[in-house]
């Protein structure tokens, strides 16, 4: 017989989004649950930075000291790394630092990389101390509906739990099919972009800087983040990877890794990463996710709401997804604390978190699609590294479009 309990509100995922609406939920007097499959610290492909916009969210939260202990250096410079090319320019700075609600005005005003191994575990911690009740390692199966309630079955190992409530939030992230109504389905197509990531040691990038990197078949970044390590991370074509991975020697055909096609391909084809690898050593195993879903999806669907990447994801080429997390599981919290109880206040919130949400990232989305566009298409990677030779401004411009500096409503 599976055990039973009931809250308030159950979130999917404790990545940042899920973190995010869980803390602020339960600082404001709600029972919350939070179910999270993997067990922390874990490492995650993302690269890792983060705009200052974050940082009175963070200290909302109450994770912000601890953020700026432990986040790497300033990034006070964006690149373009491709084929030989290596350009830079000023990164846009958070005009006058974010200011909070209590009228206190932070100094941040660059974004910074802090490893995923840290940042979803400081924030899952914060959700304790608020008193959010975590289920992990526990992969959520099945919704159902229960009257008023719905019901999450939820697994560790062999032992089923039931858990219910009103409201249910979809903190999943997108790149994993699954059961739930709320995941993707599978896919497999040519042109899907699937994500990798590592850390290296001892790199020789400067630590101001953090370039875009764009090659045959995808696009990607590197950043110095915490303790010495720098984050590369990149997208690349599936068709692209398969061709790659395929060695043709002298005497038959093999398959390599491929995480060593990845490397092997980023060292190849920007000599900027080759600079700052040379002496580099990997700390930790390439890690590999996807395909990624770009795109804007719904907020609000058959009484399920949704955060981060569940909702709408940009393109990682503007590395802007953990502040859309954040923010969004912020709005998200923000409307259901203030809406009626009953289905049809959660509904009109439901409206309201939708409409808040397009007007914030939108922008981002489109913005961020039409620059993996252009990085996609044979060819235009030299097209690209001409343009940003002779007006390297365009670089601040994309980081401004990008929504690097644009404010967290409730906070300016
Ligand atoms: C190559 C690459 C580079 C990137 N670089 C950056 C960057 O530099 N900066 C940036 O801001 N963003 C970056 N991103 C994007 C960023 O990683 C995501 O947007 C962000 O992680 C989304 O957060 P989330 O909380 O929505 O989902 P996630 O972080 O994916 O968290 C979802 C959580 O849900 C859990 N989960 C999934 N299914 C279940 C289930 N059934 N039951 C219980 N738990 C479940 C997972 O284990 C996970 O912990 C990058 C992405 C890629 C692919």
């Amino acid at each position: 017989m599976a055990r039973l309990s009931t809250h308030d509100a159950i979130i999917i995922g404790a990545g940042p989004a899920g973190t995010s609406v869980a803390l602020t939920l339960a600082r404001r007097g709600w029972a919350v649950a939070i179910v999270e499959k993997s067990a922390f610290p874990r490492r995650k492909v993302c690269g890792e930075y983060m705009s200052a916009s974050n940082l009175a969210l963070l200290d909302q939260l109450e994770i912000g000291e601890a953020w700026r202990a432990n986040a790497g250096p300033e990034i006070r410079r964006v690149g373009f790394f491709s084929g030989e090319t290596c350009v830079e320019a000023p990164m846009p700075h958070a005009k006058d630092g974010p200011r909070a609600n209590d009228g206190h005005c932070a100094k941040d005003g660059f974004g910074r990389a802090l490893g995923r191994d840290i940042l979803d575990c400081l924030l899952l911690q914060s959700a304790r101390s608020a008193g959010v009740e975590i289920f992990q390692p526990c992969r959520a199966v099945a919704i159902d509906r229960d009257g008023e309630m719905q019901m999450v079955r939820i697994q560790a190992g062999n032992e089923t739990t039931m858990l219910r409530a009103p409201v249910i939030v979809a903190a999943h992230g997108s790149w994993e099919p699954g059961p739930l109504p709320s995941q993707p389905g599978k896919t497999n197509r040519p042109s899907d972009l699937l994500g990798f990531k590592a850390h290296f040691t001892g790199s020789s990038l400067a630590p101001d800087l953090m370039p875009l990197l764009a090659f045959p078949g995808g696009y990607g970044g590197m950043v110095s983040a915490d303790h010495g390590r720098l984050s590369i991370s990149c997208c690349i074509r599936r068709d692209m990877l398969a061709r790659l991975r395929t060695h043709h020697g002298p005497k038959h055909q093999s398959r390599v890794s491929a995480a060593d096609a990845v490397c092997r391909h980023l060292m190849e084809s920007c000599r900027g990463v080759r600079d700052a690898l040379e002496s580099a050593h990997a700390d930790g195993a390439w890690l590999a996710a996807g395909p990624i879903r770009p795109g804007i999806r719904s907020c609000y669907e058959r009484d399920i709401f949704r955060v981060g990447n569940a909702a709408g994801e940009s393109h990682p080429i503007i590395a802007e997804g953990i502040s859309m997390a954040l923010q969004s599981g912020w709005l998200l919290a923000s409307e259901l604390a203030s809406a009626p109880d009953g289905r049809a206040g959660r509904e009109a919130a439901g409206k309201r978190y939708e409409a808040a949400w397009k007007r914030l990232f939108s922008t981002r989305v489109y913005a961020a699609a039409a620059l993996a566009g252009i990085a996609l298409s044979p060819g235009s990677a030299t097209l690209m590294a001409a343009i940003v030779r002779n007006f390297p401004q365009a670089l601040t411009l994309g980081a401004q479009l990008s929504g690097k500096t644009k404010p967290v409503p409730g906070f300016v």
